[in-house]
């Protein structure tokens, strides 16, 4: 059998995908939970923290597992860890996801139909949809750009992470202007335009740390 480096390996990946979405979150948890003060209850920061520190704490766990499989337990972590209203919502994008995908390895077409299949489940669970000023604005449109790239087919690393990202920002920056009717920031009313979407600021994040690991490994 061919000899593969050891950054080829399923399980290097998966456990780099884990470290760097909990390293984002740390990072940014201070701007989520400043963002969620503005128009909610000033816990999205935390709540996010405590379920991806879970999360790297299994990343060794996670690691040895099928992507599928992985992920799912991925979302069972984060449901029981994050709590509020995104824990059960980023649990539900992680376990649909990972129910998709199951054990094969991973090909561009079936990530793009197992990312949507996640955020159908997030509004299912949500009973929500893009246009309602949650992380659904961010994850609505880099589903759809991950299915165009998917059908136009070979796109490099280098050029494909680059315009994920500049979408994600995009959908991100679309939800100043957003009056919030999803969440505890749909209680403001016209008092929750102006002010960016905590949870469409962590799905940025997580989708622009995905993004750039793809980027540095390919
Ligand atoms: P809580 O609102 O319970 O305090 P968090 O602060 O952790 O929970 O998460 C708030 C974020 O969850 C919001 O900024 C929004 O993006 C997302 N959210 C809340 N309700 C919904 C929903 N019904 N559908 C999609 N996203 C939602
Ligand atoms: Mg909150």
């Amino acid at each position: 059998m061919a000899r593969r480096s050891e950054a080829d390996m399923p399980a290097e990946w998966q456990r780099r995908v884990v470290e760097a979405a909990a390293r984002t979150i740390a990072e940014n948890a201070a701007l989520l939970t400043e963002l969620d003060a503005a128009i909610g209850d000033g816990d999205h920061g935390s709540n996010m923290k405590r379920g991806f520190d879970a999360a790297a704490a299994i990343a060794d766990q996670l690691a040895e597992q099928a992507p599928g499989p992985a992920l799912q337990r991925l979302g069972m972590t984060l449901v029981g860890k994050v709590g509020g209203a995104s824990g059960p919502l980023y649990g539900s994008l992680c376990a649909a996801m990972g129910k998709a995908l199951g054990e094969e390895p991973i090909a561009a077409r079936r990530l793009a139909a197992a990312f949507t299949a996640g955020v159908d489940a997030v509004k299912a669970r949500g009973k929500s949809d893009a246009g309602e000023k949650t992380m659904l604005d961010v994850l609505v449109p880099v589903a759809e750009a991950l299915r165009q790239a998917a059908s136009d087919g070979a796109a490099s690393p280098a050029a494909l992470g680059p315009r994920l990202r500049a979408t994600a920002e995009a959908a991100l920056q679309s939800t100043r202007d957003m009056k919030a009717t999803k969440g505890r920031a749909a209680y403001l009313g016209e008092r929750s335009l102006g002010h960016l979407d905590p949870g469409a600021q962590s799905s940025c994040l997580l989708v622009s740390a995905m993004c750039r690991l793809y980027e540095e490994h390919g």
